[in-house]
This record gives structure tokens, sequence and C-alpha cells, in this order.
């Protein structure tokens, strides 16, 4: 049996990877026809969502994640996971729900009359387990859903109820002078003869499709001209307050997103697809959405949730308009249980691990300190002949695996450094970066594995960021590869974790613990993750009480330089430094007043940081985490316009023996997160095996990869003359 086995060579061992192996072993059927072997750099699993135990067993992030309720994909692979793992009752994650925990309230930053605001969401939960099986909303479901949010919005502005309600809770404003709906909690005649508009929109929208589809020229019509009302009611007043403000922006986005979907027909199928020519702003300015509205905090929050500022420079923000409908919808409209989950641990404990664990289990086999240099192509340039890997460092047992966990507090976790008592010399190695591309570190020598010796399949799973350096003889081949490199791009980020001796409510935050956007650039992206603190072991003396994660965009390069930059890293991670101290001195107080040192309001008092070490003043940041993540296989995949179209498919790389998978390939959601590469890693399994493993979402028309191929052109006209406002701009 085994000799007719497929050896599949995975390179790179991200959540991508992880997902199309864990689908490729599901069953005793495909474990007896598959061989798999996965090669990863340096010692752990779970790539820019990896994380490590660091001194005193503190976890150490790649960056602040965190789930999100409509992540079917991602909680359908979790579960199944932690079902076969089995784990007993008293284990610290024994199961799914105590990995992962619900979490309703987020914070939007509103930059108002010179100074910040905060905007709490409460987000309602509801009784549906996330991965569950009911399909998510088609096209045609969304488009009433929005047309709902439109009315609900604008009458929640008179009625404190529904969305309005939820948005702006009474107790968020009673009592608040500059936020008290005073004036502009009267809404004059316009309003309300917009929201009649809209209600009878609504009426003759009706339940079905095609009823709206019958009336769309009318319903249209309908809600062009409440938004005109709106505009003229609401915009002169929306600068008396902040809440009148965010009001008058988050009616007209909605207003014009409806109308925008019903001009550009986007509830057609590979509709989305064709939006992705042009940016978020573009498109809401060609319908007329207002310059206020255009800038405001909502839509800001929409860039900056996916890093989508080029180059990481704030005034480059650009994000593909039907990739970042797509999210928000399935973000605001799908989401199971709660809008998000925190884990409760490091992300490495909570997903990698155990996805590790199983795969091992069923027989899968992990080349750790196994670095990919490059693919090399048959004579025919039709299918991968060789690749070539970099061993970097020797075990100490070469007849066995590496044993890549560690116990903390009876949880299996990965460590933040190489189980160094299992390599032989390893003293040579320590101070050499086995995940970076810079490093100078030349290991203990080179491995090629051959087509039809070693593999008979190839499944390239290292980030986008990575092929110029790993596939140069494809990209000389391949014009596709070319463009897809070309278009789809990364960034740079960067991330900060600062361990406190106080808790929340002492740090001055008198609201549940948030997830807070966007802030100040370009730490722009805050939350506190205090739950996984009971998982730290620190000394009694050093305890923090509480832990703040931080992230956003980086500036730096467009491309990353070529590997023989060893002093790349350090520079930018000095440079992430600087931000750091920046940020800490000038703007944490303002999020956080408790954090003001007494003696010097309104700096920021430096001793609450804990330092093991004792040091004093701004050194003790020295006893933080933070990051640049400016490697190339650390970049964050940007959903660019005019790029969706570049996107490869998992099984169609033009090579017979190569596929491809990550959240940069065509996977149906095109924005870096956990989804899309689970999503990546699905398709990649399908193609490799021709089993249809179920992806959830894919039959709605809208929610799947792109049809082979998109008709649908999407021009950008000039606007309509009642759409020419004042204010606006035309993109
Ligand atoms: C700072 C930051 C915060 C984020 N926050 C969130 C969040 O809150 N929620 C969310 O859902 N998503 C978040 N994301 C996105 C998410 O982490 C990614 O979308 C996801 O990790 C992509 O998975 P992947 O498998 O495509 O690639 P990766 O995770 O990049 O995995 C690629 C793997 O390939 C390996 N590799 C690379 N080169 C080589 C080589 N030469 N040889 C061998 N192995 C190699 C890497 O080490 C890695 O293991 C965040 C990303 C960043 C950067």
């Amino acid at each position: 049996m085994s000799t007719a086995r497929q050896r599949i060579a995975i390179l790179g061992g991200g959540p991508s990877a992880l997902t199309a192996a864990y689908h490729l072993t599901s069953d005793e059927r495909l474990r007896e026809r598959y061989d798999i072997t996965l090669y990863q750099m340096g010692w752990r699993l779970g790539g820019k969502g990896r994380s490590g135990r660091g001194r005193d067993g503190r976890i150490e992030e790649h960056g602040l994640h965190i789930l999100f309720g409509f992540y079917q994909n991602f909680f359908a692979l979790i579960r199944d996971c932690y079902d076969e793992l089995k784990r007993p009752a008293g284990h610290p994650l024994a199961t799914w729900r105590k990995a992962f925990h619900p979490h309703s309230f987020g914070v939007v930053e509103d930059w108002f009359q010179g100074r910040w605001h905060h905007w709490p969401i409460e987000f309602p939960g509801n009784e549906a387990t996330p991965g569950g099986d009911a399909a998510l909303n088609g096209s045609w479901d969304y488009v009433t859903l929005v047309l709902h949010t439109v009315v609900e919005a604008l009458a929640g502005w008179r009625t404190e109820r529904g969305l309005g309600d939820r948005l702006f809770p009474r107790e968020r404003w009673e009592g608040t002078p500059d936020e008290a709906p005073t004036s502009a909690g009267r809404p004059d005649a316009g309003v309300f003869r917009a929201l009649r508009l809209l209600r009878a929109a609504l009426k003759l929208a009706g339940k079905t499709r095609q009823t709206l589809e019958r009336h769309a020229p009318t319903v249209l019509g309908l809600v062009r001209q409440a938004r005109r009302l709106v505009v003229e009611s609401l915009h002169r007043r929306s600068q008396e307050s902040v809440r009148a403000f965010r009001y008058f922006a988050y009616v007209d986005f909605w207003s014009t997103v409806f109308i925008g979907m019903m001009a550009d027909r986007l509830y057609e199928p590979g509709a989305l697809h064709a939006l992705d020519e042009y940016d978020l702003r573009e498109w809401l300015a060609r319908h007329g959405a207002l310059e206020d509205t255009l800038q405001s905090a909502f839509v800001r929050t929409i860039y900056g949730a996916a890093f989508s500022y080029e180059r990481g420079d704030p005034r480059q923000q650009r994000v593909a308009a039907g990739t970042a409908l797509r999210a928000l919808f399935r973000m605001g409209f799908t989401y199971k249980g709660a809008a998000y989950y925190k884990m409760r641990s490091g992300m490495g404990d909570t997903v990698f691990a155990p996805l590790y664990l199983v795969l091992k289990q069923r027989g899968v086999k992990f080349e750790f300190f196994h670095k990919v240099e490059s693919l090399h192509l048959t004579p025919g340039k039709d299918a991968i002949d060789s690749v070539r890997l970099t061993r970097q460092v020797e075990l100490k047992n070469p007849d066995k695996e590496y044993e890549p966990l560690v116990l903390v507090e009876d949880l299996e976790c990965w460590p933040a450094e190489p189980r160094w008592e299992q390599v032989r010399g390893a003293e040579q190695v320590k101070g050499h970066d086995l995940e970076s591309y810079y490093t100078p570190w030349k290991g203990v020598g080179s491995v090629t594995l051959k087509a039809g010796e070693d593999f008979d399949q190839v499944l390239l799973a290292t980030p986008v960021g990575c092929i110029p350096f790993l596939c140069e003889e494809l990209l000389a081949h391949s014009q596709r590869w070319r463009d897809m490199v070309e278009h789809v791009k990364s960034v740079q980020t960067l991330s900060l974790q600062l361990w406190l001796g106080k808790e929340l409510g002492e740090l001055g935050w008198d609201m549940p613990p948030p997830l807070l956007s966007l802030y100040v650039d370009p730490m722009n992206t805050w939350a506190d993750m205090s739950q996984v603190l009971h998982t730290e072991p620190w000394p009694e003396h050093h305890r923090p009480r509480s832990v703040q994660y931080f992230t956003g965009p980086q500036e730096g390069p467009d491309r990353p330089p070529p590997a023989s930059d060893h002093g790349f890293p350090a520079r930018e991670t000095e440079k992430a430094k600087q931000e750091v101290l920046t940020f800490l001195r000038n703007h944490l107080t303002a999020l956080l007043p408790g954090a003001v040192d007494r003696h010097l309001p309104p700096h920021f008092d430096w001793n609450l940081l804990v330092d093991p070490e004792g040091r004093q003043g701004e050194a003790r940041l020295e006893a933080q985490y933070w990051r640049s993540n400016c490697d190339p296989a650390e970049r964050c995949t940007l959903a660019l316009p005019g790029a969706t179209k570049y996107r490869m498919k998992a099984g169609d790389t033009g090579y017979s023996n190569l596929f491809i998978t990550g959240d940069w390939i065509d996977n149906g959601l095109y924005v870096a997160c956990m989804e899309g590469a689970v999503q990546g890693g699905i398709l990649a399994a399908r193609a490799l095996s021709g089993v249809r493993f179920p992806l959830i979402g894919e039959d709605m028309g809208w929610d799947g990869p792109a049809p082979a191929a998109t008709a649908r052109v999407i021009p950008l006209e000039a606007p309509r003359r009642e759409e020419a406002r004042p204010g606006r701009k035309v993109g």
C-alpha cells in the first residue's frame, strides 16, 4: 500500500498549509492515499499567527490576533480538531469553547474638533455556534440587510431603538454634555420625510428577491431621495457634536452602499470581483458619499482592519471595494454567537498546537528547521523538478523528529526559541534568527527534494512576499506569476505588548475591555488581552495586572530588500522601537488616563511597565515585547484595487505538480485573515485530491472564489447630476 501513496511536500506551516494537511488526512482512505511531509523554517508552526513562550513563560505574539464570529470555515476546522484531540476534562484548554472566548464590545476612535472620542459599539450576541452548518446569506439577502440597516440607523436617531440603540447606548452619552443628543437629537421634518421614504422602499422591496428585483428602480429612487433629504437636514448639523457627526456619516455610508449595490447590480454573480477594480472610497464617492463620510471613523476603520496602507503609509490608504464590502457584510451580518472571539492563551497554544498534535497523530511528518531556498522547473518547464532547502540545524538524534512543544502550566505551547537541548552545536546557532530571510546563518547543509523520488506534488504555502526569493525560475518563465507578484502586494506591520502593574479599570478605562480601532497611526489598533494572563506563570512579585496588545501597519519599502541586506531587520526593529516610544510618550495616556505619571502629568508613568530587572524610566520598555514584521515571510497581504484578478487558483498554477495556498491566492475572501487562509487551505486540499471538502458559503455565488471568467465590468462613471453635491470628492 505504502508504495502507491502519493507524496505531498508542503512548503511552509501557516494556517493555510495546516488546513490543507488537515483535510487531506481527514479519513482513513485519504490517509492511505497520501504521504505528507511539511517543511518549515525555524522551530514552530503558525506563520503570521504564531506565538511563543518567552521569559517567565509569557506569551509573545507575532501580532494582535482576534477571531471574528463570521469565520465559519475556521471554526468548523478548529471545533473538529478539538473534538479529535479529546483532551481530558481537567486540561486548561480542554474544549474549543474553553479556548475561544466570545467578545462583543468594540470601540471606534473618532477624531472630531481637535480631539479623540470613543465610539462604543456593542454587538448583540446570538444563539448560533460559529462553524455550524447554516449557510451564509446570499447576495440578495445582503441587499435587503443593507436597506434594513439604513432604515434602522435613521429610525434609531429618532427612537433610540434598533441599531441606533446599540450604536449609541443611552448610558454612554447620558451626562456627557458634548455627546448628549440635544439639538442633534431633534430631527427636523426632512429626516421624518426621509424615514417615510425609506419605509416605503422597505415595503416595496418586500421579503423576496423577486419583489425587490421587480421594484428595483423605484426602491433605488426612494433611497436616493431619502439620502438627499438626510444630507440637507443633517450634514450642517453634523458639526454640532461628535454624536451627530458619526450619526450622519453612518447613515450616509449605508445609504450610499445601498444605492451603489442597486445601481451597479452588485447582487449578480461575479459583481464583487468586478468591483475590486476600484478603491472603496472611490466607489463610495462615485455613488455620492460626502467627503466627511469618506474620512469618518467608520470608513477609516474598514481600511485599518486589514492594514490597508500601501507601504504602511497612512496617506496611501487603498482597499478593493468588493473585497471590503464582502468582509464588512460577513462581519456585520453573518457572525455566529458573538461578533468576535478572543483566545484564552497565545494563538500558537490555542490554534496551532492542537492542529499540530492532531496532524502528528494522523501521520503527517514535520521537518522543522528546513528553509526552502528555491523551486526548479523541469526542462520542459511544465512542472516542478526539484526543491532546494537549507537544513538550518542538526538534531542530536537525527533518527527522531524534532519535538517542538513545551508544557507551560499543563498546556502544550510553542517556545519563543528552539528547544536547544535537541540541537547539536546549539551554541553556534544561538543568536541567529532562524525565522528570518536576512540571517547570515548558512545552516548545516542543503537538501534537494526531487520530483518522483521525494514528492509527487508540491504545495507552496509560503506567503506571497517570499515568492520573488523562492521562485525565480517560475517568475522568469511565466507572465502570470510575474503579474501576480507585481499586483498582489504586502505590507510591513508592527506590534507591541505591554505588561502593566494596573488593571484596566485602574488605568482609567471605564468601559468593558475593548477591541479598539482606529487610533493614532501606526499603533492604531488596541485590545486588552488580560484574559491570557492566567496561562502566564509569572513569579508572584512581578505578576502583571493586565496586558495590552497594539498593532498597525509600519511604513517601509514596497518590496522587501534582498536577503543579503542582513542589517534590515535590526534597522526596522529600531524604527519600531522609536515608534513605540513616541506612542507611549505622546498618545497612550489619552486612551488610558490612569496611566499618567502623578508627578509629571500628562506623561506616561513608566513605572507601570512590569520589569523583573527593575530598570528605571523609559528603559523599562526593554522588558516589554515589540517587533517589526518586516521579513518577507511576515508581511501582511494587501487587498489592493485591481489586484484580485491576478490571484491564482490553488490548482491552476501552470505547473502540473505545483499547488498553492495562502491568504494571497484566489480564496474567495481576499482579506488577509485566518478565515481567508483556511478557505485557501480547503481549496488547495480540493485541488490536490479532487475531493470536494466543504467550503461554507461558496454556494451563495458571492462568497466563493472568483468564477473562471468574470465577465462583469463595472464602469466608474461620472456621478449622477442629482448626486453632485458640494463637499463630495469624486474619485
Ligand atoms: C500583525 C498581524 C496581525 C494580524 N491579525 C489578525 C487577526 O486579528 N485576525 C485574523 O484573522 N488574521 C490576522 N492576521 C492575518 C493572518 O495572520 C494571516 O492572514 C494568516 O496567518 C495567513 O496564513 P497563511 O497560511 O496564508 O500564511 P502565513 O501565516 O504567513 O504562513 C506561512 C508559513 O510559511 C513559512 N515560510 C515562509 N518562508 C519559508 C521558507 N523559505 N521555508 C520554509 N517555510 C517558510 C512561514 O514561516 C509560515 O509558517 C494578522 C496578520 C498580521 C501580520
